[in-house]
């Protein structure tokens, strides 16, 4: 086996741009760049490859063969669900529990909003639901809360809904019972009774989801919405990314594809809970984030991405990121584990509108995506986006744009930004554009600077790591003045996210609701109780981690298992996840390690002042997660040579407009500075796929790791 085999794949197949990222089994590393393409993401996926191993003048065709292992990250189940392309599914749910799914609990029709239109009425409004009325039927059961069954289903009702489903041209039939996470029995029997009668009308290939199969937590309509969801978006993903591996395999590939999860670590694309790959690219930037803190001994991390589209954070604290239980996403409330993120839909390729009330400028909240703006003139846009914004100042580089691959035309920006933007406002071009990237860096910098004091923390206790193809050109402009302990930029920032999937390991985490509550006191009989029914829990979760590694061709004994839980404070709201400090849960005394290992964090989380263990302990769920460790890339680490930047560094000057003068920005080629070089601003530094802008007040020193330190020199 030579030292130089490439042995792990990355890839970001964002809406802007497909990144790839090739690890060799020293952990060196080569990131590629290419347009994405909607219509067929393994073309994108093929040229970011060719992209990045042209670094190391190899091909497609003699790397795949060599790769071990590939991980893909990408936004197409998002965008299907978006844009309501998935598939017709038909649902069975509790006889007057009909409309559950279109109320989506009520606050389906405002979220993702922002503040102002969150707390108007009348900007309320409800997006199409994933499934229509006339494809939804109730049948009459009941368990109760407690999980007793009070009314038992009818099989003649349930066989007749079925046949009504497919008459209406159900692809796909999702069943999800009020308290099935509690008590399963109806739901299986409803399953069971739907999958017999499909026999009977020879649609036995239509797949049936019952919802404690796939999501067996509480609350109705987070886990209606999930398992509609894995029927709807994740089996037409599923083959995108058959289309994918196969494609992988056409050139040689011997490895099985696997997704980035929501939770943070990777799954086979065959896995039966796909919709919990829904997303997954800026996922893979905080597990990058992670993992490059590790490395070099930060704590506490700020993470920031901006691609085209979106502006995604989260925090690592303590050097872990905190899991979600019950996020939103695409205005869908769900029931999946989610690293914890903040995202606002402004990047890069954000179009620009004037408000045509008040004539405000105002960003996305869609955008031009790989269509970049009216600078690429075979876009067919007309509408502005902040990156004709960013052309007309200085701060992209026309002939760079994807190394050169697509030309961008500044002339024929200025002519879409005079008459949309500057004209009506009577400003110059320049000081139009310039509006909108200070309204951005404004946005993304309030935005940043609430989302971390929110969660009780000061931006002094953190750094910041800013990434993403767009990270770079905005870094001083969303930092400025924050307060950061340092702010750091990779060199490999346009492919963070694509890095963070090559740094994930090979886990599948279950999840399932638990209802336990033991007085602070409890007698040794209830504790023994309580750790029975933990560890049931544990049982039923480990056989499922445990099948799905088999079908990766894995044994048991392979698979690290890591036993969690959820636990709170009785009559609390919130509960915070935990991994466990046993493996098993038996004896009273295991009990006690459960609720002292509980306090010990939420102590860390909310002050020891705050621990009230006289309100009695509650668990709420209970976890497991199966981990098969995987080659990691290896952060570089080069010979520092001295400040000034060699002259062959220097690729010329570009005329830069920030603050409302033109200045001479110095243009540096971000290869080929080296470690322990400065830059002054103003100046860019350029690679094939970012752009890092460096104004005037601020400098930047690149270490022996390739990171880049940005600090403000006023
Ligand atoms: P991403 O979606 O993370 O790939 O970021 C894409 C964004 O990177 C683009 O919209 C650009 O604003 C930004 N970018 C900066 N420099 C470049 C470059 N040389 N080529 C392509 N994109 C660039």
């Amino acid at each position: 086996m030579s030292e130089n085999n490439v042995r792990v794949m990355g890839i970001d197949a964002g809406g802007t741009m497909t990144d790839t990222f090739f690890v060799k089994e020293d952990g060196n590393f080569v990131v590629g760049k290419a347009q994405s393409n909607p219509e067929d993401e393994s073309l994108a996926i093929y040229n970011s490859s060719q992209d990045a191993l042209a670094h190391w003048n190899r091909t497609v065709d003699d790397v795949y063969p060599e790769l071990l292992t590939c991980v893909y990250s990408g936004t197409a189940m998002l965008n299907r669900v978006v844009q309501r392309k998935g598939l017709d599914v038909g649902l069975i749910c509790n006889k007057g529990f009909e409309h559950v799914l279109s109320m989506g609990r009520a606050l389906q029709c405002y979220l993702g909003y922002a503040l102002e239109d969150r707390i108007h009425l009348n900007t309320h409004r409800y997006d199409e639901p994933l499934v229509p009325l006339k494809r939804i039927r109730g049948v009459t059961e009941r368990t109760d809360v407690q999980g007793t069954i009070v009314i038992p289903i009818r099989e003649k009702e349930v066989r007749q809904v079925t046949r009504e489903l497919v008459d209406t041209g159900s692809k796909a039939i999702v069943i999800c019972l009020l308290q099935s996470h509690k008590n399963p029995t109806s739901e299986r029997r409803v399953r069971d009774i739907v999958k017999d009668e499909l026999k009977i009308l020879g649609k036995a290939d239509l797949p049936v989801f019952a919802s404690a199969d796939y999501y067996p937590s509480r609350k109705e309509s987070h886990r209606m919405n999930t398992t509609v969801l894995e029927a709807y978006a994740a089996e037409p993903s599923r083959q995108t990314l058959q289309k994918v591996s196969d494609r992988f395999k056409k050139h040689g590939a011997k490895f099985d594809l696997r997704v980035m999860a929501t939770h943070g670590g990777t799954i086979s694309w065959k896995a039966k809970e796909l919709a919990r790959t829904i997303v997954s690219g800026p996922v893979g930037g905080v597990i990058g984030s992670k993992l490059l803190g590790e490395v070099l001994g930060y704590d506490n991390v700020a993470c920031s991405d901006i691609g085209g589209t979106s502006f995604d954070m989260a925090l690592i604290v303590k050097g872990n990121f905190t899991i979600a239980q019950d996020p939103d996403m695409a205005r869908l409330v769900l029931s999946l584990p989610l690293v914890a993120m903040d995202s606002v839909g402004a990047g890069a390729g954000s179009f620009v509108r004037l408000d045509p009330h008040n004539h405000s400028i105002k960003l996305g909240p869609d955008s031009a995506g790989y269509r970049v703006g009216t600078c690429w003139a075979d876009s067919g846009l007309d509408t502005v986006s902040v990156s004709d914004c960013h052309l007309i100042l200085g701060y992209l580089n026309p002939d760079n744009f994807l190394g050169g691959q697509i030309k961008l035309d500044v002339e024929r920006a200025r002519a879409h930004v005079k008459q949309q933007i500057a004209d009506p406002l009577g400003l110059s071009v320049e000081d139009a554009a310039a509006g909108v990237i200070e309204l951005l860096d404004l946005e993304l910098h309030e935005y940043l600077r609430s989302n971390v004091s929110a969660k009780g923390y000061s931006p002094s206790d953190f750094v910041c790591f800013s990434y993403g193809g767009a990270g770079p050109v905005h870094t001083y402009g969303y930092t400025e003045g924050l307060g950061f302990k340092d702010v750091i930029v990779p060199a490999w920032a346009a492919g963070f996210s694509a890095f963070g999937c090559a740094c994930a390991d090979f886990e599948y985490r279950y999840d399932k609701s638990v209802d336990l509550a033991l007085p602070q006191f409890a007698s040794d009989k209830e504790k023994v109780e309580a750790c029975k029914a933990i560890q049931d829990g544990w049982e039923e979760l480990i056989e499922k981690v445990v099948e799905e590694f088999v079908i990766n061709g894995f044994k048991r004994e392979d698979v690290l298992l890591k036993p969690g839980y959820r636990m709170q404070y009785m009559g609390q709201l919130n509960d915070l996840e935990i991994d466990s400090p046993i493996m098993s849960a038996k004896d009273a005394s295991d009990w006690d390690k459960i609720t002292a290992a509980y306090e010990k964090y939420y102590e860390m989380v909310y002050s020891e002042s705050a621990c009230s263990p006289e309100l009695g302990f509650s668990v709420t769920g209970v976890i497991m997660r199966g981990y098969v460790a995987t080659q990691k890339p290896v952060i570089p680490e080069e010979k520092e040579v001295g400040k000034t930047p060699s002259p062959s560094a220097k690729l010329g000057t570009r005329k830069f407009y920030r603050h409302k003068k033109w200045s001479e920005a110095t243009v540096w080629s971000m290869e080929k500075l080296q470690p322990g070089n400065e830059v002054f601003g103003p100046a860019i530094i350029e690679s094939d796929s970012t752009t890092f802008v460096v104004p005037d007040g601020f400098a930047t020193t690149l270490d022996k790791h390739r990171l880049f330190h940005l600090r403000e020199t006023k």
